[in-house]
């Protein structure tokens, strides 16, 4: 929410794509809006309305999304404090992967599946975050 100080759009190259920076550390970033997440970001109201928050940012029923989320930098994936939660078939809450890909549980069963994951899955592929969700689904688990 307060990250528009932070994540500046330079350009827009082309429909729903920006060159952009991360203030911080001047590192530069392309973000695509997400195909799903088209509409969300033409809709303005919002944002015009939250002068602090990302530019990315769009409300989606009760929750704020990133429009950006495949693209976005690296700096919003260490900063995310919850990338997803993690529930058994039964839909119990047990735990929560943060945003540097860490699994914050109580459940053993759970961490056992999440220690074998981490020496299966490269955990800096710029594809981890959707391997680690696909090898809890194979494990019988709910990642949302
Ligand atoms: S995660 Fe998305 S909405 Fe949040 S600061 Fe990064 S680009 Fe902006």
């Amino acid at each position: 929410m307060y990250l528009g100080d932070y994540i500046e759009i330079d350009r827009e190259i082309r429909p729903f794509e920006f060159e952009c920076s991360s203030v911080s550390t001047g590192t530069p970033f392309h973000a695509r809006v997400d195909e799903d997440k088209r509409d969300l970001f033409l809709d303005t109201t919002w944002i015009s309305e939250h002068p602090s928050a990302c530019r990315f940012l769009r409300p989606s029923g009760e929750r704020i999304v990133c429009t950006v989320h495949e693209t976005s930098a690296p700096q919003c994936k260490f900063y995310r404090c919850v990338v997803f939660r993690v529930y058994s078939p039964e839909r119990k809450f047990l735990g929560t992967v943060t945003g540097t890909l860490a699994l914050h549980t109580d459940n053993l069963e759970l961490q056992s599946v999440w220690e074998k994951g981490e020496r299966l899955i490269p955990w800096d592929s710029p594809d981890a975050e959707d391997r680690i969700a696909a090898y809890l689904i194979e494990n019988g688990y709910i990642p949302e």
